[in-house]
């Protein structure tokens, strides 16, 4: 008996195998369902009363791929010759199904991912629900692995070499209609019919060979290593995945090479090819990091994992925002989309029309491109409501204030919107820099007061920071999450301090280019040390987009409160000339860069004639090391300082929330994969050649001292 797949077989000997995990809302390939799969095949292969099987799904959607929590635990834990074992055992027991002499057909009726793809594709016939909604792909490098049950090796055999690698390479998804056309599916048909038809092409056709085994096959579009269009795509393809990942996704090499050793082989030693590289992968610190921290922990927190047990479940109705400058028009935007009635207030109602013209934007743009219904965009505008009266904010949920970064404004905003709705269940602060406890005190209830610090473009980041004031309820802390579970962003959780965790570390990154400059490195050097490193821009670059007057405006500010125990950074004196010359940033149109009208923005000159390039440069490897490891110390220091009190938050938010190098896993896995020890060392050898700011904290040095993980401490508060 099967626990996972249920199994029946009708008057015609036709088998039906209807995945259907119990307990589980969605389809996933785990030992269980493998199991029972091996089985099943086994049965179909052997009992002659069996003409052949259909395969199915008891879910809405068909399966979603491999179970992560079993591919995390796997991922680098096991010797190569055991993970090349398990690696193989989904190829054997495809490759099992396709040659054994009995037919089997797909009958896709939802989305069907990664393995849940690579299963009908061992099929030799594939029906497919005729729904553009379904989403069919192979993800899996978005991981950092590659499709490791055939999927490199059917997917280019079906639709060529080519446009496999579109959908290889990139992971994305294609419709049951594309499908189609790209001859990756055999026939379309309403839902209601496929197992039906799927049974009918058993009956009728049931050829029980798949066309790679058969003799005089050639891959559609061509083949081997001398074919010209071969030889172009790669040459072409291996320089446009440099140029993407500059070395830095091994998983996006190991699959053009899979599929351009395995299309000229038989289909055997081509899996047994597929499988060595996907072994390899997994073997790579890399791929676990990517996987805990790109889904299982990013899952954790969309779910929102670290809310606070106990309090009733909250549900913003009506939200009110004050600002409707960049950040407050943004913020109204996702909460009216997530179906929230929203009063966006400003100075005037000029500036408050102005935020919602900027929905209006992105509702137009979206109708235009067929990715919004006219009707549904209408209706999120008709739910915001541009105001300058506080009276209106009367029977709003939560407020959120967006107003000019300085603290008597704020303060001012605060106390209106208290003395308008003096019951007001929570209100939050998107400031970027100044501490929560202080604003809270413009508020009677601090208890009840909380940051929301978004990102910008408010519509495309998908982190919020959450920010506790010393004051700040558990309640209102769970409020505030279920708000963001509203709006489907990802929360991390983070204690009160200057720059709190995100704005602190990315800050590491600018101050660190600008150092290097100071340094006498080249300014080309630091950009493209900034990219290789894994950034998604150099770091003059962003603080240009981010502007230089900020960055100085927030110094300044910072030298004010902290007087004499502001630690002035190496950089300081750049952007003090920068300052005095008017290159304000990239608004500005000058900055670290020059933006000559319509052409392309390229490198100040005036750079290297202030700060004179060395004669020696330092090798790229330690531009990239000086970029990754300062940020991962300043955010060892915040756990240090309990402003993150948990590394799965440290990582969420440095990738999602500032960009940082995303195939580490976040400055935690990355400290993780180095070692700890190894990485204290390095600190100090850094710290001596360049700076204090490198020093490694007491936390660091304890933990080397003990052999421990921040991971592996995780896990152990966990367990006990
Ligand atoms: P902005 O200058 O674009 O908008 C501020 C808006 O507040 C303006 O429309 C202004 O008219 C309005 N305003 C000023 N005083 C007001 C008052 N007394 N009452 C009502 N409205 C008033 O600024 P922004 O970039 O949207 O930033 C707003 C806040 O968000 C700041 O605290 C900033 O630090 C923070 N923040 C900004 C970013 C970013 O990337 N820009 C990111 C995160 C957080």
């Amino acid at each position: 008996m099967t626990v996972t797949i249920k199994f029946e077989v009708d008057s015609d000997g036709i088998a039906l195998l209807t995945i259907d995990l119990p307990g589980r809302s969605m389809n996933v390939i785990n030992a269980a369902v493998s199991r029972d799969l091996s089985e099943l095949i086994e049965k179909v292969a052997t009992d002659p009363a069996i003409k052949g099987a259909v395969i199915t799904s008891g879910k809405p959607a068909f399966l979603a791929g491999a179970d992560l929590d079993m591919l995390g635990s796997q991922a680098g834990s096991a010797s190569v010759a055991d993970m090349f074992k398990a690696a193989y055992a989904m190829n054997g027991q495809m490759r099992r199904m396709e040659t054994c002499g009995k037919p089997f057909a797909a009958a896709i009726n939802g989305l069907a991912m990664g393995g849940g793809l690579e299963i009908t594709l061992a099929c030799h016939y594939r029906v497919c629900a005729d729904d553009p909604k379904i989403q069919l792909a192979l993800p899996e490098v978005k991981v950092g692995l590659l499709p490791g049950g055939g999927g490199t090796q059917r997917l280019p055999r079906l639709m060529g070499v080519q446009a496999s690698l579109m959908l290889l390479v990139k992971g994305d998804s294609i419709s049951p209609q594309q499908a189609k056309a790209g001859n990756v599916v055999h026939e379309l048909a309403p839902l209601s019919e496929i197992v039906a038809r799927a049974k009918a092409w058993i009956r009728e056709k049931g050829d029980p060979v798949q066309p790679w085994d058969k003799k005089g096959f050639k891959v559609p579009g061509g083949e081997g290593a001398f074919n010209p269009g071969i030889v172009q795509t790669f040459t072409g393809g291996n320089a446009m995945v440099q140029k993407e990942t500059l070395g830095n996704y091994p998983a996006v090499q190991a699959i053009l090479s899979c599929v351009y050793e395995g299309h000229q082989v038989p289909m055997d030693a081509a899996l047994r090819i597929e499988s060595r590289y996907f072994t390899k992968l997994m073997m790579d610190p890399s791929s676990k990091a990517m996987i805990r921290s790109l889904f299982l922990n990013k899952q954790a927190a969309d779910k929102l994992a670290r809310r606070p047990k106990g309090v009733d479940k909250f549900q913003v109705k009506t939200l009110g925002v004050l600002g409707a400058g960049m950040m407050g028009a943004g913020i109204a935007y996702v909460s009216a989309q997530a179906g929230m009635d929203v009063i966006l207030l400003d100075t005037t109602i000029e500036a408050a029309e102005k935020g919602k013209a900027y929905s209006q934007g992105l509702v137009d743009k979206g109708v235009q491109r067929g990715k919004v219904n006219a009707e549904k965009g209408q209706a999120l505008l008709d739910r915001i409501k541009p105001t300058t009266s506080y009276d209106d904010l009367k029977g709003c949920d939560l407020v959120i204030e967006a107003v000019f970064e300085n603290r008597e404004i704020k303060d001012g905003v605060t106390r209106k919107t208290e003395a308008a709705i003096p019951n007001l269940p929570v209100f939050a602060s998107n400031t970027s820099t100044l501490p929560i406890t202080g604003l809270a005190k413009s508020f009677s209830r601090p208890q009840d007061f909380i940051g929301l610090h978004f990102f910008s473009p408010v519509d495309r980041m998908p982190l919020v920071e959450i920010i506790m004031g010393k004051e700040t309820s558990q309640e209102t802390l769970a409020r505030a999450m279920d708000y963001v579970g509203q709006i489907r962003k990802t929360p991390i959780v983070v204690n009160d301090s200057r720059g709190f965790y995100t704005s602190r570390c990315f800050g590491t990154y600018v101050a660190e280019g600008l150092a290097m400059l100071a340094d006498g490195l080249v300014p080309a050097l630091i950009e493209n040390g900034g990219k290789q490193a894994g950034m998604p821009v150099g770091p003059l670059d962003v603080g240009d987009a981010v502007s230089i007057e900020l960055g100085y405006k927030v110094r300044e500010q910072t030298k004010k409160d902290l007087g004499d125990a502001y630690k002035p950074a190496p950089g300081d004196h750049i952007v003090d000339k920068l300052m005095e010359l008017g290159r304000l940033g990239k608004k500005a149109g000058k900055g670290y860069y020059e933006y000559p009208e319509g052409g392309k923005k390229f490198l100040w000159p005036g750079l290297t004639e202030n700060w004179p390039s060395a004669a020696d440069q330092p090798d790229v490897a330690e531009v990239k090391k000086r970029f990754l490891y300062r940020q991962a110390v300043e955010a060892a220091r915040c756990l240090e300082e309990n402003v993150l009190t948990d590394p799965a938050d440290g990582d969420i938010g440095a990738i999602f929330g500032w960009g940082f190098a995303p195939f580490t896993g976040g400055p935690f896995s990355l400290i993780d994969a180095v070692g700890v020890e190894a990485f204290v060392r390095e600190c100090d050898r850094l710290a001596q050649q360049y700076g204090a700011r490198f020093a490694p904290p007491k936390l660091l040095r304890d933990m080397a001292a003990r052999g421990e993980t921040f991971y592996g401490r995780k896990a152990k508060a966990a367990a006990e």
